[in-house]
């Protein structure tokens, strides 16, 4: 079976004479293929913009109150078959069911706030801004925009993306990661049922080629990306020196410092969920648990404990509470990271190599979750982003030194502090140069009403995904002075207009 392109409301592998070229699509717990995806080539990709372009007026002309139905039609098929949406995310991604179950969830809190686009789109008027003048400024679509996407949220991310660029009035091509893509097409249908005309919404599958099409396309007014920092960084230079507007989040290395007062039961639980969750593929992970003075050793031995007692297995296993890794070279990758650690100093104290898989049928990418004590900047395991279920421990003597650190990274997505003293989480908050900050809280997403972003290495752009920032981003807003004046009023004058 071939996943298809979904472009005008129909699927399809190709839109040349030829037979598409396709890729192969895994099921991570067992490693074996399970179907392939299409990869569009160049006359897809245009037939998918001659669709998105031709849509485009008609959308554009849409009332607010229709497009704010779809949303909430789409919100309630998406809520009433969030189950199948799971199963379908968890065979190609890996991740256990009840975390597919959490991705959909925070993916709907956008269409949630989509859902009031009469409120978003909204403009501003100033009556009598001079003499007998009025200003009024609206928001207007971009046009055609791209929506470029990672593996590790086959469902959230595109519908961060496409939710509030089809509420603003844009029609859209999704290029979703081609290691796990049918999570897009399953929604770009239910999007369908919900009412969106076709053309609006179209899937177009591919790789790097497809996205070099994309960014060179002159049809293409904006790229919204999600991926690794290096992808990102020249998806943000190539798209921008095409004339496009660019919003590319990039890789992460998150820290969470614990300080000596703080819980460190709470701080223990905190560190292990955020760091294992999702195998550890999630770009606000913690990777890093910086412990502050001399609560280190009973921090590490707590984590060590929690950590030998998580249960990984298949994602359709109820007890498990990570599933497996997303292909064989990231499971390559990661164990060569702690693989590597003793050679530059650090020591491993829980060996995720270790963990015992043979009971589980076929050849999944299972890798345990792995502990790594003594870290340092400068060893690999601290400067790259691992991606996987790895944390890594680094001993600090004094607050200043772990925020001296975290703003030396040249990653900057999210950081927590676990702290019980208030003035010590003020100060972080204030000084951490980092873009979402978490209080007590490991994994600081911000709720669909903020926009979603980090800083440097971490987001090329201007704009944060999702919320309020995303409809900066999906619009150009149009500023329109009007005055009606009498016909005796008019006169010449040569002068810039003032009041
Ligand atoms: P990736 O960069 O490999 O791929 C992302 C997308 O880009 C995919 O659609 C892929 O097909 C395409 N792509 C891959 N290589 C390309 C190339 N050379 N040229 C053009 N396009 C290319 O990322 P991934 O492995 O799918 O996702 C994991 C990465 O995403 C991690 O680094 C993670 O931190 C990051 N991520 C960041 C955020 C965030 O909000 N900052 C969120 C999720 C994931």
């Amino acid at each position: 079976m071939i996943v298809p392109h979904f472009i005008n409301g129909t699927e399809l592998t190709s839109h040349s004479d030829s037979a598409p070229s396709t890729g192969p699509v895994f099921n991570p717990a067992t490693g074996a293929e399970i179907r392939r995806v299409a990869f569009a080539d160049s006359k897809t990709l245009e037939h998918a913009l001659d669709v998105a372009e031709a849509a485009l007026p008609g959308w554009r002309a849409t009332g607010m109150a229709k497009r704010a139905q779809v949303m909430f039609n789409l919100r309630e098929i998406i809520v009433s078959r969030s189950a199948e949406l799971a199963a379908v995310i968890s065979e190609e991604h890996g991740k256990v069911l009840s975390d597919a179950l959490g991705e959909i969830t925070r993916g709907l809190e956008n269409v949630e706030f989509c859902a009031g686009v009469v409120h978003h789109m909204k403009g501003e008027h100033l009556e009598q801004a001079a003499s007998g003048i009025d200003v009024h400024q609206t928001r207007q679509p971009v046009g055609v925009v791209a929506c470029i996407t990672p593996f590790n949220f086959p469902a959230m991310v595109p519908l961060w993306m496409i939710s509030t660029a089809i509420a603003a009035g844009n029609t859209v091509i999704l290029k979703p990661s081609e290691k796990d893509p049918s999570a897009a097409n399953w929604i770009a249908k239910a999007f369908k049922e919900a009412g969106l005309p076709d053309g609006v919404l179209n899937v177009v599958h591919g790789d790097k080629q497809a996205v070099d099409h994309i960014l060179s396309s002159t049809r293409i007014k904006a790229v919204s990306f999600v991926g690794s920092t290096p992808v990102a960084s020249a998806i943000y230079s190539t798209a921008s020196a095409h004339g496009k507007r660019v919003q590319a989040l990039g890789g992460a290395k998150n820290h969470m410092v614990v300080m000596p007062d703080a819980d460190i039961d709470a701080a223990a639980d905190a560190a292990v969920s955020a760091g294992y969750g999702s195998a550890g593929e999630r770009c606000m992970a913690i990777s890093v648990v910086v412990a502050v003075g001399a609560i280190a050793d009973e921090l590490v031995e707590k984590i060590t404990e929690r950590t030998k007692n998580l249960t990984v297995g298949r994602y359709d296993d109820p007890a498990a509470e990570m599933g497996p890794v997303i292909t064989k070279e990231s499971l390559d990758r990661i164990a060569t990271f702690v693989a590597e650690a003793p050679q530059h100093g650090a020591e491993v104290i829980v060996d995720g190599r270790e963990w015992d898989f043979s009971h589980l049928p076929g050849e999944g990418y299972f890798i345990g979750p792995s502990v790594i004590d003594h870290v340092r900047p400068g060893m690999p395991c601290y400067d790259e982003e691992i991606f996987g279920p790895v944390l890594c421990i680094v001993r600090v003597d004094s607050y200043d030194e772990a925020v001296e650190m975290i703003n030396a990274n040249k990653f900057a997505n999210g950081t927590a502090i676990f702290t019980r003293d208030g003035r010590t989480a003020r100060e972080f908050e204030f000084a951490i140069e980092v873009g979402m900050v978490g209080i007590n809280v490991p994994i600081p997403v911000p709720i669909g009403a903020f926009s979603f972003g980090g800083w440097k290495n971490s987001l090329f752009g201007d704009t944060h995904m999702y919320g309020p920032e995303s409809f900066n981003f999906y619009t150009r807003r149009k500023v329109v002075t009007s005055r009606w004046p009498l016909p005796d009023e008019s006169q010449i004058n040569l002068g810039f207009p003032t009041n």
